[in-house]
Order: structure tokens, then C-alpha cells, then sequence
């Protein structure tokens, strides 16, 4: 579903030398994987998943997001929930509907299903900042889903949440790629958690960033919680 052909990625800094931050990359994504991507600070993973979701302009090469989406192809969450601060859950995760025009009383049921999902039934009238940091997350990633983009995209999303927490995310998580059949793209820092979230493995490497191996597990997927156990990825 999403085909990447010799994309490259430089900025121009002061002065006018530039920085190659990817390395010209080739890649397939399967529709309905579950990739985590890991490497080293600076090997451009969050450059890679800013020029899947058209947030930053590629320097080479082309990105096809062949999902024939009618909205946005892409939901993001970043590794800091942006809520606002002044709307509630509901609002907040409302806000893409509201933004694509979706009329209320259909977007109303829509938004409580995906209250549901992420496991916020209850804190609707919250207000972001009555929330802990992974209620935070959770409602970041219900208003990611909120117009059914059918790519996701995740930069470290469970970074600032404690160790226990997280694990019950990525449970959750899980189920949510299980439910909803979504492509799935994680960046993260623990090998740990991209080897049990992952159907692949992209792994990159710094100076200039590159990818350089990927793996992919046999398990039929969608993946449920009980097989998750590591199982033995192949390069
Ligand atoms: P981390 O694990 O620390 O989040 P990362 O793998 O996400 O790192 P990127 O943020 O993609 O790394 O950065 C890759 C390279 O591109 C780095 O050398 C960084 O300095 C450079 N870079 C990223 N964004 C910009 C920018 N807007 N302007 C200039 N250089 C940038
Ligand atoms: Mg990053």
C-alpha cells in the first residue's frame, strides 16, 4: 500500500551546505502491516514517516500511497499528544470530523465508537489536561483514527509513558490493528516493543540515514495479543 522508489530526503542548512538525512530508499508496504522502524537518534526515521504523510517535501524519488482514500490517506500521533487544551476528548477527537465536514449526528456515534476502542468510555467530557500521559496517547490515537485514514502513523508515541502503561498500550494497539485491518507504521527506540508490535522490522542506520534491513515475521496477521510471542523474524 505504500511503495517507496529512491526517496531521499536533504536540508539545506545555514550557510548553504545540506544534510542528507535519508539516503535514497526503496521499499514496499504491504497493505494491513504492522511495521515498527528502529535506528539510532538522527537516522531519519521521523523524516521518513513526515514524507509518507506529505509533511515535508521529498529531495528525491517518489512515495505511492496506493489506498484510494477519499480523505486524508494518513492519521498521525506524535510522540507528544497535541491535544487541545481547551476542548474535551470528544471534541477533540471530533476535530478531524469536523474539519472534513462530516455532519454531527453521523460523526457523533463514530466518535463514541472510537472512545470505546481506545478505552476512554467515561472521560468524553475530559478535558486533556485531567488525563494521564497515556489517556493522553490513547485519545491522540482515537482522533488519528477519527476520519478512517487507512494509514497510521505513529513517532514514538509511548516514549513518555511509564513501562507498565505502555505495555497495556501496545496490547491495545494490537487490537485495534486486529479490528480495523490498518496499515500500521511505529517508530520507536525499544527494540523490544518493535519486535513484539512488528509484522516487519524496518531497521535503519545513521550518517547518512539509510535503511538497512528489514525483517518480517511468518505469524498470519492480523496478530492477537496471544501470539505475540517473539517470534523468529526472517531477514
Ligand atoms: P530521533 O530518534 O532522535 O527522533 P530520527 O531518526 O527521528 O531521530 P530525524 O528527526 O528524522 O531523525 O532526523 C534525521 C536527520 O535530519 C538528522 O541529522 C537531523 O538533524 C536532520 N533534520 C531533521 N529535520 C530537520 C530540519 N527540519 N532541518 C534540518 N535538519 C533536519
Ligand atoms: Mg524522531
Amino acid at each position: 500500500v505504500i511503495s517507496v522508489s529512491g526517496l531521499s530526503k536533504s536540508f539545506k542548512m545555514e550557510g548553504g551546505n545540506s544534510v542528507l538525512a535519508l539516503s535514497p530508499m526503496d521499499h514496499h508496504i504491504p497493505e494491513g502491516a504492522f511495521v515498527s522502524i528502529v535506528g539510532p537518534s538522527g537516522c531519519g526515521k521521523s523524516t521518513f514517516l513526515r514524507l509518507v504523510a506529505g509533511l515535508e517535501d521529498a529531495s528525491g524519488g517518489t512515495i505511492d500511497l496506493a489506498t484510494g482514500a477519499i480523505r486524508r490517506p494518513v492519521g498521525f500521533v506524535f510522540q507528544d499528544a497535541v491535544l487541545l487544551p481547551w476542548k474535551s476528548v470528544r471534541d477533540n477527537i471530533r476535530f478531524p470530523l469536523d474539519t472534513s465536514g462530516v455532519k454531527r449526528a453521523a460523526g457523533n456515534a463514530r466518535v463514541q465508537e472510537l472512545i470505546d476502542l481506545v478505552g476512554l468510555t467515561g472521560f468524553e467530557d475530559a478535558l486533556p489536561k485531567q488525563l494521564s500521559g497515556g489517556m493522553r496517547q490513547r485519545a491522540a490515537i482515537a482522533r488519528a483514527l477519527a476520519d478512517d485514514p487507512p494509514i497510521l502513523l505513529m513517532d514514538e508515541p509511548f516514549s513518555a509513558v511509564d513501562l507498565l502503561t505502555r505495555e497495556t498500550l501496545n496490547d491495545e494497539l494490537l487490537k485495534i490493528w486486529q479490528q480495523t485491518g490498518k496499515t500500521i507504521l511505529l517508530v520507536t527506540h525499544s527494540v523490544e516493543e518493535a519486535a513484539y508490535l512488528g509484522s516487519e522490522i524496518m531497521v535503519m542506520s545513521p550518517r547518512p540515514g539509510r535503511l538497512k534491513k528489514t525483517y518480517s515475521v511468518d505469524l498470519p496477521y492480523p496478530r492477537t495479543p496471544d501470539t505475540k510471542a517473539l517470534p523468529g523474524y526472517h531477514a
